[in-house]
């Protein structure tokens, strides 16, 4: 009896501590409001919680992604970006420093209405990045001309 209540002591204990992690994780990404990457997510968390293991974020914020809490961008050429923002909206990822921006353009709801399906696809979303040079580095341009 004593170790059923132990084990069941244990196991909330740990669903808190989950979820403990869990929203620390979140609350990281809605802070830094700049798309950051999973490793950047790490560095912010591991300021506060240093014994926080960079597995641990990982896992969180995937699953956060599956919650619907923060949306996951699949990036080209590059790694996953996280958005603390899950309403609909586009982005442009900087060619020169790899940043992500918010785009500010209307969001067109059904764009998969318009796919015409030839292939059986189940299609599940897509990520629309736009290419460009973000404003800083476009300075840092200029500053090195002149
Ligand atoms: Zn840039
Ligand atoms: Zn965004």
């Amino acid at each position: 009896m004593s170790l059923l209540g132990y084990n069941t002591n244990k196991d909330i204990i740990l669903i808190r501590r989950n979820t403990i992690q869990c929203s620390v994780v979140l609350a990281a990404v809605q802070k830094m409001q700049n798309h950051p990457t999973a490793d950047e997510v790490y560095d912010e968390v591991s300021k506060e919680h240093p014994s926080i293991s960079r597995g641990t974020v990982y896992r969180n914020l995937n699953r956060l992604d599956e919650t619907g809490q923060i949306h996951k961008l699949n990036v080209p050429d590059g790694p996953e970006h996280f958005d603390h923002c899950c309403h609909g909206h586009y982005h442009v990822k900087c060619e020169k420093c790899g940043k992500v921006f918010d785009v500010d353009m209307p969001f067109i709801p059904d764009l998969d209405k318009n796919i015409r399906n030839k292939h059986g696809f189940d299609f599940t979303g897509c990520d629309i990045i736009f290419r460009g040079i973000c404003p800083g580095c476009k300075k840092k341009e200029a500053g090195r001309k002149r």
